[in-house]
């Protein structure tokens, strides 16, 4: 049994000793409990907030204790009712090919599904974050703009979809010319601005004549800045994520943004609303959202790009990848 632990707090984007592969045996299981195999592991930005040793909505990972993160599984053997060898599961296991579990919280997704790692990301919960965090928060109508970036990844490539789908014009911000080929040919948004190209701002301005009605919020930083002077007046910011600023040990040297931001708040009377989507939404929109991304992926109306990491030992290096933007679509780790 592998399984890879923190070591090591991280001070900025995760090094090679802050996560450690050990091998163990595999736990034995007693009464009332079921043995999980993992087969896909799904890396997420979150991750990295769990490293620190901060307040946060959930519990940071404790060092020599295994990293935190869901998969889907397949159960070996099982003394519960309601799970039985074969059956695949989604379960918060971690980062381990083998995981003892009482059930509690786990899903059972039946014996083979479809496509088992899709409960990690289209079906699962960046397609969930996307889709509440879009409709409920951005309040979309049709012939607003809406700006995304990370649109090539789970959560904005599945916002900017949705928002077509409500018939808005939608401009994605992408790293790189595939991830912006990708958006537009592929996923079918009006634009996709690179935001390592020079001039950002201005192209981001130009893909926007009307100015933008909600700016769901990923990645913060230098995208943020040159989002807020394109605001319209009651604009609407779901603050989802701001994964450009999750490596920095204290407060970046530059100027102060302060004003602008809650300058341009002011003026121009923007919503915004921070969430998340563990807690942040009703049972019922999960329901609505499970019905409608099922009907819209069976008509061929949302896309859906993977990229799969071999092995649970390519799983750190590919956490950091994920960190700086060198993945093109969801990740997740191949384990056994
Ligand atoms: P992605 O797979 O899209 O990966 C993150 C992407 O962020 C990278 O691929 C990169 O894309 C982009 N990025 C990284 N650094 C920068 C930077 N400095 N400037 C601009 N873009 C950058 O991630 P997800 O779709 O899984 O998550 C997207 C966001 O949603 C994250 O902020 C995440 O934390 C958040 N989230 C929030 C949840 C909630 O409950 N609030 C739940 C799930 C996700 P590119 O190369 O295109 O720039």
């Amino acid at each position: 049994n592998r399984r890879i632990v923190l070591a090591q707090r991280p001070n900025g984007l995760p090094d090679k000793n802050t996560l450690r592969l050990e091998t163990t045996d595999i736990p034995k299981v007693s009464s009332g409990q079921m043995l999980l195999r993992t087969v896909y592991l799904s890396l997420d930005p979150y991750m990295r907030g769990r490293m620190n040793d901060a307040k946060s909505y959930a519990e940071p990972v404790k060092i020599g204790d295994v990293m935190t993160g869901q998969v889907v599984a397949q159960v070996v053997s099982s003394d519960l009712d309601g799970f039985v060898p074969g059956d695949y599961v989604l379960s918060g296991s971690g980062w381990q090919d083998y995981a003892i579990s009482d059930g509690t919280e786990v899903i059972n997704l039946g014996q083979p599904p479809q496509n088992p790692s899709w409960s990690l990301g289209i079906l699962g919960m960046p397609g969930y974050t996307a889709y509440a965090g879009l409709l409920k928060i951005g309040d979309p109508k049709p012939g607003d703009t809406v700006v995304v970036a990370a649109a090539s990844g789970p959560v904005g490539a599945t916002v900017g979809q949705i928002a077509k789908i409500k018939g808005c014009r939608v401009v994605g911000i992408a790293g790189g010319a595939d991830k912006c080929a990708h958006v537009t040919d592929r996923l079918g948004f009006d634009a996709c601005i690179d935001h390592t190209s020079d001039n950002f701002a201005e192209h981001l301005n130009a893909a926007c004549p009307d100015g933008i009605d909600v700016y769901f919020e990923n990645v913060g930083g230098k995208v943020l800045y040159a989002v807020l002077p394109l605001l319209n007046e009651f604009a609407r910011m779901p603050v989802c994520g701001v994964v450009s600023w999750y490596n920095l040990a204290g407060l970046p040297d530059g100027p102060d943004y302060g004003p602008a931001i809650m300058g341009t708040i002011l003026r121009m009377k923007v919503k915004v609303q921070g969430f998340i989507i563990f807690d942040s939404f009703p049972q019922s929109t999960y329901k609505d959202f499970v019905r409608d991304m099922t009907g819209w992926l069976a008509d061929g109306n949302v896309q859906y790009k993977e990229q799969i990491i071999q092995g649970l030992e390519a799983a750190p290096a590919a956490l950091n990848d994920l960190l700086v933007g060198k993945n093109f679509g969801k990740m997740v780790v191949k384990v056994g």
